[in-house]
């Protein structure tokens, strides 16, 4: 009896390791690691029950309960800095809580050897703070685990509304959302906006069919985000048709912006498993908004945008045009070509 207690003791906080690293998007096995965790510990109970006794099978159970939550503070510590960087806070509370268990039991298998069984009295101080802390932590574990349920559940509902399912960009609500900050801020200064249309792309769905399409749609997304500055914001707004918007840029910064991610996407080519005829390619056609200055201007800079690329369109593709109103507004300052595209 005593040893099937005993494996359940040390195969519950396992359990509760598993589900922790599954809630963080880490696949952990559970029944196989789980049933060889409980048949081993089992036998190794018997075995030493019978040579060493009774008093050693306990101080095994405290020391190895003690290694395993010393592994899960570890891994919370490590979680801290890497896959639960967004739950800090959370995560440094987990592993004082798991800690506080670690040097329990490692105090536990100290003593049991030290002292033998009378270590486990139960009127004893130290078994009366062990099970204070462990009532303690019951108290305490079960609403902050719900809290981290929540919260986890909460920034992913949040992020998922932000976010184009497909390329991971902005998307129209995550582009107001991120702009609203922007312009809240007392610095704000003006800001451009890109339209990125890719060429001729149902030709590409047409040809190799919506899948590839799909994939082309990512490369350009990810060609996007890497050409971006922080602090620009990439977004796919529907379709084919991509926004960046530029805080903080004058015309030349946005033009700039806008030739090395026509060429990046022109002279990339797309990662598919192979395709007939050989490595994807397309290139975009970008038009580029005057200045604006609030979110209350964004309308019109999209209209700006939107005039701008619709005459790249007719003058060729693979191009960049700006707004007729920023030739206006930015003569002054601009000195590169209103329109480039490259030499074929
Ligand atoms: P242009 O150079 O004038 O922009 O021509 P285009 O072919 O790129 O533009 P058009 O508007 O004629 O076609 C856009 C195509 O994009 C049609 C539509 O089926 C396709 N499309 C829209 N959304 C998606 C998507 O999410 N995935 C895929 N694969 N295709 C999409
Ligand atoms: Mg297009
Ligand atoms: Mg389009």
């Amino acid at each position: 009896m005593s040893v099937a207690n005993h494996t359940l003791t040390l195969c519950a906080p396992a359990v509760y390791a598993v589900g922790a690293m599954r809630f963080f998007g880490r696949a952990a096995p559970l029944w196989r690691p789980l049933l060889t965790l409980a048949l081993a510990y089992a036998a190794a109970q018997l075995v030493v029950q019978w040579t060493l006794g009774t008093e050693v099978r306990y101080a095994m159970l405290a020391g190895a309960s003690a290694l395993l939550f010393l592994a899960m503070t570890a891994t919370v510590i490590q979680g801290a800095h890497t896959f639960a960087r967004d739950l800090r806070a959370e995560m440094v509370l987990f592993a004082v809580l798991i800690g506080g268990i670690f040097a329990l039991n490692a105090m536990k298998f100290v003593m049991v050897l030290k002292d033998g069984l009378e270590a486990l009295d139960m009127n004893s101080r130290f078994q009366t703070v062990f099970y204070l802390y462990m009532s303690f932590l019951a108290t305490v574990l079960a609403p902050s685990i719900i809290w981290l349920v929540l919260r986890r559940l909460t920034d992913e509902l949040r992020a998922m509304a932000a976010h184009d399912p497909l390329t991971r960009l902005l998307n129209r609500r995550g582009m107001l959302d991120g702009l609203d900050a922007y312009f809240r801020s007392r610095t704000a200064g003006t800001a451009h906006l890109l339209i990125v249309d890719i060429d001729h792309f149902k030709r590409i769905n047409d040809t190799y069919g919506h899948q590839i399409g799909d994939t082309v749609l990512c490369h350009v997304a990810d060609v996007l985000r890497d050409t971006a500055r922080q602090g620009d914001l990439a977004c796919r707004l529907g379709g084919e048709e991509f926004v960046v918007i530029c805080p903080d840029t004058d015309a030349e910064g946005a033009l700039r912006l806008a030739s090395r991610a026509r060429m990046a996407i022109e002279n990339s080519e797309v990662v598919t498993a192979a395709a007939p005829g050989g490595p994807i390619r397309c290139t975009v056609t970008i038009g580029i908004s005057a200045g604006f200055a609030g979110p209350q201007e964004l309308d019109r800079a999209m209209q700006q945008a939107d005039a701008a690329l619709y005459r790249g369109k007719h003058t060729g593709r693979n191009r960049i045009e700006r707004s007729d109103d920023a030739q206006e507004i930015d003569s002054a300052t601009e000195s590169a070509p209103l329109a480039t595209r490259p030499a074929h």
